[in-house]
């Protein structure tokens, strides 16, 4: 039987990166009764949280907000924008890159994708090389993962905006930073993103169950001419009902109430210090994998995810190595905490520390106590001191 309610004592550690720790506050405010989706109350949430999102996601455009996962958000970016049957260029920057791939194949895009190898963002020097090849301009859009969940690696979106307009190429640019909204800086408009897709789950602090597509102008002159089929994805409804603060079905209010108030708690932090602290984070996170004698999967100082943290199993002396997952339930079982498990290629020898959303230095600090403990629990050969070297760090650079 399903023991939803047996309590350990203490809070489970939820260092998955994604879904992250919905913070007391957000739950209190999605703690009221649903109301009237077509009545004033909601017209005035509704007009509240379209207008806040687009300061989280740095734009003047519109965002459409859809009940939905990210994957949702995926879909409704490209039924919009593009027509059946059209070429697009994507960028194997690991899992949820290549999962947006085979989302494009269903729809029967013609999809491309540069093969990557997973330790690395987007080399914009490749993209803008094959658009310059495409002098008949059949590449219809340029799709890439800003932070990729999955590898602990976030890519230069502007570098890609650069490499689209050094080839003179028009296609549309697709970002999805559904893991990156809210902890990592984004800048939909200064980046010249025509779509950027999100999800409520990880930075934005949220239960599961909202995604977002914000839309620059040149996206949304695209979708009236997109001949792939949409309906409940279709913007033009969606925009149009969202001009009163409205929805043209009944939304998720109750996420809406939470979303609400997570823009507020960004925006009272503000914005750059809530990178800032993602930033100094994923650096203690770093020196403590490091002081483990473990390897970080991001092989690019540049490109080290402020969101999280993939490490690198060591080996077992035996051509192989250390089980992630055999790790992981021991980090579960024995410390009540979740990490994130390795996903695709990486699957079995790849665990992954979520660093982001509702976090401070002591969420830190007690997560890599319990993967040192675990460490030591399981078995897996390592060095200690790489707490302590976290606790240097945060204590160096504290107030900052
Ligand atoms: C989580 C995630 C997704 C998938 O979002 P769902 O809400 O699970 O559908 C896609 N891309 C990235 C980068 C993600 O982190």
């Amino acid at each position: 039987m399903l023991k939803l309610n047996s309590h350990p004592s203490g809070r489970h550690f939820l260092q998955i990166p994604g879904p992250s720790t919905v913070p007391d506050r957000i739950l209190r405010a999605m703690d009221y009764p649903t109301i009237d989706h077509r009545g004033p109350e909601f017209q005035a949430l509704g007009k509240k949280v379209l207008a806040s999102i687009r300061t989280i996601f740095k734009t003047n455009n519109p965002v459409v907000i859809y009940p939905s996962s990210g994957t949702g958000a995926w879909e409704a970016a490209m039924v919009n924008t593009l027509s059946a049957g059209d070429n697009i260029l994507m960028y194997e920057t690991g899992h949820f890159a290549s999962l947006w791939k085979k989302l494009a194949d269903k729809l029967a895009l013609k999809a491309e994708l540069i093969p990557g190898d997973w330790r690395h963002g987007v080399d914009a020097a490749q993209i803008e090389a094959r658009l310059k090849a495409d002098t008949q301009h059949i590449i219809k859009a340029v799709c890439v993962v800003h932070n990729e969940t999955s590898t602990g690696v976030t890519s230069n979106i502007a570098a890609v905006r650069a490499a689209i307009d050094h080839a003179g190429h028009p296609a549309l640019l697709l970002v999805d930073t559904i893991s990156g909204l809210g902890s990592a800086d984004y800048r939909h408009d200064e980046w010249g993103v025509d779509v950027t897709i999100s999800g409520s789950q990880k930075g934005l602090m949220l239960p599961p169950g909202l995604g977002f597509n914000a839309i620059s102008a040149k996206a949304l002159e695209a979708s009236t001419h997109s001949t792939l089929p949409k309906a409940y994805w279709g913007w033009e409804e969606i925009l149009a009902s969202n001009e009163k603060g409205f929805w043209p079905y009944t939304p998720a209010t109750n996420l809406l109430y939470g979303l609400s108030e997570a823009c507020d708690m960004l925006l009272e932090e503000g914005l750059d210090k809530v990178f800032a602290r993602h930033e100094r984070h994923g650096e203690a996170a770093r020196r403590a994998v490091r002081g483990w004698g473990l390897e970080v999967l991001c092989l690019n100082q540049d490109e080290y995810s402020p969101v999280l943290t993939a490490i690198v199993m060591p080996d077992d002396g035996k051509g192989g190595r250390h089980d992630a997952d055999a790790f992981r339930k021991v980090v579960l079982e024995n410390f009540n905490m979740s990490l994130g498990q390795g996903l695709g290629k990486v699957s079995g020898w790849v665990f992954r520390i979520g660093h982001l959303g509702d976090f401070n230095d002591l969420t830190l600090l007690g997560s890599l106590a319990g993967i040192e403990a675990g460490l030591i629990k399981a078995g897996v050969p390592h060095r200690a001191g790489g707490v302590q070297a976290a606790i240097e760090y945060l204590a160096g650079t504290a107030g900052r």
